[in-house]
C-alpha cells in the first residue's frame, strides 16, 4: 500500500546533516537551537512515518493499542515538524526584528490545538481512526494542509512586514525554503502513498544548511574564532536576555604592525592571542572582529575576574613575532553590568565604534561599557546638531586673523568652523570634524565653509580692505574626493571670488597619499588656489615631500611653538632657516603673550596668529573689530 523508495535516502540525508552540524562549531543562539530541533523531530517524524505505515499495513496482526499509539505519534510529529520550520523562520527574523512574546505565544496557540485534536481523536476519530479494518482518515484529516498551509502563509507575511532588515540572501531563502514546503505538501497531497513530504522536508532543511548554518556566516575565515556577525548576533541575543560578562580590546597599533610584518605574520601573533583568550576563558566566546579587535564573552555564572586581569597583563607584555619582539598598544572595553537600557545592536555598534577609533579609548585604563555607551550617546548628540547645520545651513564661521609679523598688523584670517549646539551656544571642531569625515559630511561642511567665506569677502572686503586673504581648512578627506579643483572654484565663480584670496590649509597626514594628493594638488593650483601646510611638526614630518608640493606658507604648529617658549632650542631656528632658504613663508600659531610675539619675531616668521592678537570670533564681531582700518 505504501512506497517507501523517498524515504529511505531522505533518512541518510539527514543523517549526513545531523553528522555535520555537530562536527562544526555553533554559536549558541536560539536559531542554532531551532534547527537542532528541526533535524531531531525530522528524523523522529521519518521513523515513526515508516513504523506507522508498516504497521498500517499489517492491521490484522497488530494490537489495536499499538497501530492508536503509532498513529498519533505521527500525527504529533507531523504538526511539531511543520510548527518547527516556522519557529526557524521566526529565529531568522528575529536577528534583526525584535519578536514580540506575543507573536510568539499567538502562534503557538493553533499548534497546541491541533495537537490536542490529534490527542483527542481515540474519541472524536476527527483525524484518523483504528477499526477492525484497519487505519482510516477521519473528517478532519484535510487540517493536516489546512494548519501547514497557515503557518507556511504566515512566515510570508511576517517576511513582508519583519524581514526589511534581512540581507536579500536570507530572505530569498527564508522564502526558499518555505516554498519548497508548500509544494512537498501539493505533492503529499496528489500522491498519499509515496511518504513525500520527507523529501520535501529534507530539501527544505537542506537549503536552511547551506544559507542559515554554513561556517562563513559566523565565523572568521583565517582563524577559528566567531565572526563580528556572530559579535553582533550574540548581543542581539543575549543583551537584556541573560546577564554576561565581556571583554573587548583592540590593538591601537595593529596598521603599523599590518604594514610592517604582513598578513601571515600578523596572524601568527593574532592566532596567539585567540589562543591565550581561549585559555582564559575556556567556556567562553571567542571572537576576532577584524583589524585587531577582540571579544570574549561568557555567561555571568562563569565569569572569573581575575582570568580577565590575567588576560590583560599579558597582552602588555611584548609579543615575539618571527624573530621579532613588538609591543602590542592595547585598549579594553569591560562589561560586567546588563545595561539594559541599551538595545544589543546599540551596545554592538557603539563597541566597534569605540574599538575602531584609536584615538578615544585608554591604554592605559580599562574603560567600562558604559563610558562607551556615553560617549556614543554624546556622539550621537553631536551627529544631530552636523546634520542640522548642515541642512539648515547654519554652521558658524568664525574668523581669527593673522598679523604680519614685521607691522603687527592684521593681513589675513582663518577661517575657524563650529556648530550650534541647540542651547545658545557652540561646539569646537574638535567634537565633530572628526565625524564628519568618518560619516562622509566633511565635503558638504566643508563647501557650506566656503560658501559663507567667499559671501563675506563679496559683501564686506571693501570694509576690509586691509585683508589679502582667508586660510580655509581642507580635510584629508576631503582630498579624496575626485572633482574637489572644480567643485571648490565653482564655488568662488558663485561669488565672484578671486582663488588667490583663499588659501587652503591642509595638514601633513594628508600628504601620505601622495599621487592622489599631487593631482589634488595641481588642479587646484591651475585654478589660482594657494597653499599653507597646516600644524607643521605635530607629527609626520617629512622636509623632502615639502619641497614636492607647492606649498608657498607653512604654519608652525602651537604645540613645537610652545615647547620652544618653555625650553629654547637650537632646532627651531634652523628649520626656520631652512625654510626660509626654500622661500616658504612661515606663520607662527598659538601665540599667547608679548613673549612669543618677541620670540617670534626675532626667529623671522613672516606671520603670527593666536589669542595674543584675537581669539577666533563671528564674522560679525570681525567686522566691527576691523573694518575701515586703512
Ligand atoms: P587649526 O587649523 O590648526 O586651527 C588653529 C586652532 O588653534 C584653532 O582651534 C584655534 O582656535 C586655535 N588657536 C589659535 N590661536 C591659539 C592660541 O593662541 N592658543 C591656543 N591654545 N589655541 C589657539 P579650533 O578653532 O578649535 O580648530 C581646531 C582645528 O579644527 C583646526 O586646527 C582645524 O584643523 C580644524 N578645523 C576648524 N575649522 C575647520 C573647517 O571648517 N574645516 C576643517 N576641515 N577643519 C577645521
Ligand atoms: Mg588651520
Ligand atoms: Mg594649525
Amino acid at each position: 500500500m505504501w512506497n517507501y523508495s523517498f524515504i529511505i535516502p531522505s533518512v541518510l540525508i539527514l543523517l549526513i546533516i545531523l553528522c555535520y552540524y555537530f562536527l562544526r562549531p555553533r554559536l549558541p543562539i536560539r536559531m542554532n537551537r531551532t534547527f537542532l530541533r528541526i533535524l531531531l523531530i525530522d528524523l523522529l517524524t521519518m521513523s515513526v512515518d515508516v513504523i506507522s505505515s508498516r504497521l498500517d499495513e499489517r492491521y490484522a496482526t497488530t494490537p489495536a493499542w499499538l497501530l492508536w499509539a503509532a498513529n498519533m505519534l505521527y500525527f504529533l510529529l507531523y504538526f511539531a515538524r511543520i510548527y518547527s520550520y516556522y519557529m526557524f523562520s521566526l529565529e531568522v527574523l528575529d536577528q534583526h526584528e525584535e519578536i514580540s512574546t506575543r507573536l510568539r505565544q499567538v502562534s503557538l496557540l493553533p499548534f497546541l490545538l491541533c495537537e490536542l485534536i490529534v490527542l483527542s481523536s481515540p474519541l472524536t476519530g476527527l483525524i484518523f481512526k483504528i477499526d477492525g479494518a484497519g487505519y482510516h482518515s477521519g473528517p478532519w484529516y484535510n487540517l493536516l494542509y489546512l494548519f501547514s498551509f497557515v503557518y507556511v502563509a504566515g512566515t510570508y507575511v511576517l517576511v513582508y512586514f519583519l524581514g526589511k532588515r534581512l540581507s536579500r540572501f536570507d530572505r530569498l531563502s527564508l522564502l526558499g525554503y518555505n516554498t519548497v514546503l508548500v509544494v512537498g505538501l501539493l505533492a503529499r497531497f496528489l500522491m498519499p502513498t509515496y511518504l513525500i513530504l520527507n523529501t520535501f522536508c529534507n530539501l527544505a532543511v537542506f537549503v536552511i544548511f547551506i544559507s542559515f548554518q554554513n561556517q562563513e556566516r559566523y565565523l572568521f575565515s583565517r582563524f577559528t574564532a566567531y565572526n563580528a556577525e556572530a559579535f553582533r548576533t550574540i548581543l542581539h541575543e543575549w543583551h537584556g536576555r541573560q546577564k554576561y560578562r565581556m571583554l573587548t580590546f583592540s590593538i591601537l597599533n595593529y596598521t603599523g604592525l599590518h604594514d610592517t610584518f604582513g598578513v601571515e605574520r600578523m596572524d601568527l601573533c593574532l592566532e596567539q592571542i585567540l589562543q591565550l583568550i581561549r585559555r582564559t576563558s575556556s567556556r567562553g566566546l571567542t571572537f576576532y572582529l577584524g583589524s585587531g579587535r577582540f571579544a570574549a564573552i561568557q555567561p555571568d555564572s562563569q565569569a572569573d575576574e581575575t582570568l580577565t586581569t590575567d588576560l590583560i597583563n599579558r597582552l602588555h607584555q611584548p609579543w615575539q613575532i618571527g624573530n621579532e619582539q613588538v609591543h602590542l598598544e592595547t585598549a579594553f572595553v569591560l562589561s560586567h553590568s546588563p545595561l539594559t537600557e541599551y538595545t544589543g545592536d546599540k551596545v554592538y555598534e557603539a563597541l566597534m565604534t569605540a574599538l575602531s577609533d584609536t584615538h578615544l579609548l585608554d591604554q592605559n585604563h580599562p574603560w567600562e561599557l558604559r563610558e562607551v555607551m556615553e560617549e556614543s550617546d554624546r556622539i550621537q548628540v553631536v551627529r544631530q546638531h552636523l546634520l542640522a547645520a548642515l541642512a539648515d545651513n547654519t554652521a558658524v564661521v568664525c574668523l581669527q586673523p593673522i598679523v604680519r609679523t614685521e607691522t603687527g598688523e592684521p593681513v589675513g584670517a582663518e577661517a575657524l568652523t563650529r556648530l550650534p549646539d541647540g542651547q545658545g551656544g557652540l561646539l569646537p571642531p574638535s567634537a565633530f570634524i572628526s565625524l564628519a569625515e568618518r560619516e562622509g559630511k566633511i565635503g558638504i561642511l566643508g563647501d557650506q565653509v566656503l560658501h559663507k567665506v567667499c559671501r563675506f569677502l563679496r559683501d564686506h572686503h571693501a570694509e576690509l580692505p586691509w585683508l589679502k586673504w582667508i586660510n580655509v581648512n581642507l580635510s584629508p578627506v576631503q582630498c579624496l574626493q575626485d572633482n574637489l579643483a572644480d567643485s571648490l572654484h565653482a564655488i568662488l565663480q558663485q561669488y565672484g571670488i578671486s582663488p588667490e584670496m583663499i588659501h587652503l590649509e591642509i595638514t601633513e597626514q594628508t600628504m601620505i597619499d601622495s599621487s592622489k594628493f599631487a593631482k589634488q594638488l595641481q588642479a587646484l593650483q591651475k585654478y589660482g588656489f594657494q597653499f599653507s601646510l597646516d600644524d607643521y611638526g605635530s607629527g609626520y614630518s617629512n622636509l623632502y615631500r615639502l619641497i614636492e608640493y607647492p606649498f608657498r606658507n607653512i604654519k608652525l604648529d602651537l604645540s613645537i611653538v610652545r615647547s620652544y617658549m618653555e625650553q629654547s632650542n637650537q632646532l627651531l631656528p634652523e628649520v626656520i632657516r631652512a625654510f626660509r632658504a626654500q622661500h616658504f613663508e612661515i606663520t607662527a600659531e598659538g601665540v599667547e603673550d608679548k613673549e612669543t610675539v618677541q620670540a617670534i619675531k626675532e626667529l623671522g616668521c613672516e606671520y603670527m596668529q593666536g589669542f595674543y592678537f584675537s581669539r577666533p570670533i563671528s564674522m560679525d564681531q570681525f567686522l566691527s573689530k576691523y573694518a575701515k582700518r586703512e
